[in-house]
């Protein structure tokens, strides 16, 4: 048995709809411009270019219904409602055509951003990491399964600012869909059970201050619920 020099740390989870169950994470990826009006509004053509990724440390998943910290070296902390995929079956050079069977389920999540370090790391031409990846930036509703729900691709999705709606969109209107993003990624390097795909967010995103409340939801899979304090 492996001695460690101090306790390893703990497995970063995920609630399942209806069970005592935690979906154990392993990686966090994101696909960045994935609606159209979104890309429009961060200043961006969104004629279909091949989508792009970056990633979170899987510890900055949340769970709904947490109070998270208002993050440090932000004055510009922006929501971004997300369909969250969580792969339940691993493989490499997966085809569109068999990718919704690698998914265990979906989940509504929200993508929280420091854009102003985000737009800093896009005029200099540096990475993306600490305007994406901070603590507690992965809040992430219950997972329901597809084995439950199937694999939706249409269904309205929609944030709110202390009730007051900020994001109104349909996942029908994902640039790339779900099977599309699982071979984007399964084509560059291997997707493993545990991995969660932020799928991107629609238009509408903006800040969330000091005691506002963000709730959002996707049609058929759920709704998440935070409180930055
Ligand atoms: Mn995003």
């Amino acid at each position: 048995m492996t001695q460690y020099v101090f306790a390893p740390p703990a497995t970063p989870t995920v609630a399942v709809a209806g069970t005592d169950q935690r979906f154990p994470v392993r990686r966090i990826f994101c696909v960045g411009r994935n609606y159209a009006a979104h890309a429009r509004e961060m200043g961006k053509d969104p004629d279909r270019e091949p989508p792009f990724f970056f990633m979170k440390p899987a510890d900055t998943v949340v769970d709904s219904g947490a109070a998270i910290p208002y993050p440090p070296e932000t004055k510009n902390l922006h929501f971004e409602m997300e369909l969250v995929v969580a792969i339940g079956a691993g493989g490499e050079n997966i085809a569109p055509a068999d990718a919704l069977a690698h998914v265990f389920g979906y989940a509504a999540g929200i993508d929280l951003t420091r854009r102003d370090l985000q737009n800093v790391a896009k005029d200099l031409a540096r990475p993306w990491d600490w305007s994406k990846g901070f603590d507690n930036s992965a809040p992430c509703g219950p997972i329901v399964q597809a084995a439950d729900i199937g694999h939706p691709s249409a269904g309205r999705i929609w944030l709110a600012v202390n009730g007051a709606i900020k994001q109104d969109s349909d996942i029908a209107e994902l640039i790339w869909p779900v099977p599309d993003i699982v071979a984007f990624i399964s084509a560059s390097m291997a997707l493993a059970p545990g991995d969660l795909i932020f799928t991107g967010t629609p238009a509408g995103v903006g800040p969330v201050k000091l005691g506002e409340t963000l709730a959002g939801g996707i049609e058929g899979v759920g709704e998440i619920t935070i409180t930055i304090v």
